[in-house]
């Protein structure tokens, strides 16, 4: 008897002829996360069997796989030969010894001697021999042993289903570059589109020595937990530190913000068309702070030349994007209270409704080609 975790993956059936380019970027995936832990991969039929793994493994081969994108669900399975005694066996070793539960069969090898209905109904039947305190409940059960019986000879039999991530294999939709501050919406954005397939690298900008280093440690360690979910991530830093003080010794204080967001989507555009990303994502939610108001989105948005902005949470309010961030696991970090770029030099009233005129006023007072090639040239790049 042999332990296995069984890999159900979703949504790439609906992908006709393109199924068996996303299998090869799930099964990547799956091996990128599994790194560093013994163990094999094998296809069968519609999923896929992790095996030779070593036992006390197994909690964390679940929780690495947990945050692949493209699972729909997992179970630890016990795989014996397709015997009724062996099955039973492993039945006995899955089955709590009290409760109601039901036994569910699926029998893909048509040449086993007994039908799905007659297996569950064999092995129910000497379960409830064995540990008295069972009963059957088929409509409303405290849990199920599963079997499956499989065409190659042998029979997986488990009690539970885990969650999978969902959404598509990372790597199968194209590369995108995130607007990552130290918040807690941008990390939920790029978690969201990377979800749908997207490989996603980052950008963050900051004012050192106005903001500090622990600032940047927050975001190097918010990026590194996307990146457990993009199997990696390279996370491009840009100091914005001269354009801010150029901004306030220039201009009025209160296109700070404005001003700085168009900054931010001009470098980012450079540096996505540099690095092969195909969009930018932000973490921008309709009205939530001043910057955010249509037309605050209105003026970053119109400075991007040639990419689309993705800006996947647009319609949540904070506190579904603070279930997803706890969900991800990014919140604990993201509430950490290190100030990001944006929050030094913020004037006490940021123009909310910012008019297209004046913010061209404003940004006509500044060195604009000369400070972001300036931005660009402190790039350094990390590989998370
Ligand atoms: P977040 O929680 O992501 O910081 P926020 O609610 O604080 O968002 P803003 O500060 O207005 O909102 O930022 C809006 C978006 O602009 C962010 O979600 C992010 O995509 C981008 N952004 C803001 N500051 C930075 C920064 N320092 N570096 C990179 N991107 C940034
Ligand atoms: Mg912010």
């Amino acid at each position: 008897m042999e332990k296995v975790v069984i890999v159900r993956y979703s949504e790439l059936h609906l992908k006709g002829k393109n199924r068996g380019y996303f299998e090869r970027v799930l099964i990547t995936n799956i091996e990128k996360a599994l790194k560093g832990l013994k163990h094999e991969l094998k296809r069968q039929s519609g999923r896929y069997l992790v095996e030779n793994f070593d036992e006390l493994d197994v909690d964390d081969i679940v929780s690495r796989l947990k945050k692949v994108f493209g699972i729909h669900s997992l179970s630890v399975a016990l795989k014996v030969n397709s015997d009724i005694n062996a099955i039973f066996k492993a039945a006995e070793e899955v089955c709590f010894d009290c409760g109601s539960f039901k036994v569910e069969t699926h029998r893909a090898d048509k040449t086993f001697p007994l039908n799905s209905l007659q297996i569950s109904a064999e092995i129910g039947g000497r379960l409830l021999s064995k540990y008295k305190a069972l009963s059957v409940n088929v409509h409303n059960p405290q849990f199920i042993v599963n079997i499956d019986v499989r065409e190659n000879g042998t029979s997986l039999v488990f009690n539970e289903f885990f969650k999978g991530a969902g959404g598509m294999p990372v790597g199968s939709s194209g590369k995108g570059l995130l607007l990552i501050s130290g918040g807690i919406d941008s990390p939920v954005a790029g978690h969201m589109i990377a979800k749908r397939g997207m490989q996603i690298n980052c950008i963050h900008f900051h004012s050192y020595p106005y903001t500090n280093m622990q600032a940047r440690d927050k975001v190097i360690e918010l990026a590194k937990v996307l990146s457990q979910y993009t199997g990696g991530t390279k996370l491009n830093i840009v100091s914005v530190t001269h354009i801010q003080e150029e901004i306030h010794k220039k201009c009025n204080g209160e296109y700070m913000v404005t001003l700085l967001r168009r900054f931010m989507m001009r470098i980012a555009e450079a540096v996505a068309t540099k690095c092969g990303a195909q969009c930018l994502i932000t973490g921008e939610s309709l009205g939530q702070v001043a910057s955010q108001t249509i037309e605050g989105i209105t003026s970053s948005n119109s400075v991007v030349k040639n990419l689309p902005v993705l800006r996947p949470l647009c319609g949540f309010d904070k506190d579904e994007i603070i279930e997803r961030s706890r969900d991800m696991g990014a919140y604990d970090i993201s509430i950490q209270p290190f100030e990001d770029c944006c929050t030094v030099f913020l004037p006490k009233h940021p123009v909310i409704k910012p008019s297209m005129k004046s913010i061209l006023e404003e940004e006509d007072k500044l060195e604009v080609e000369k400070l972001i090639e300036e931005a660009i040239s402190s790039l350094e790049v990390l590989t998370l």
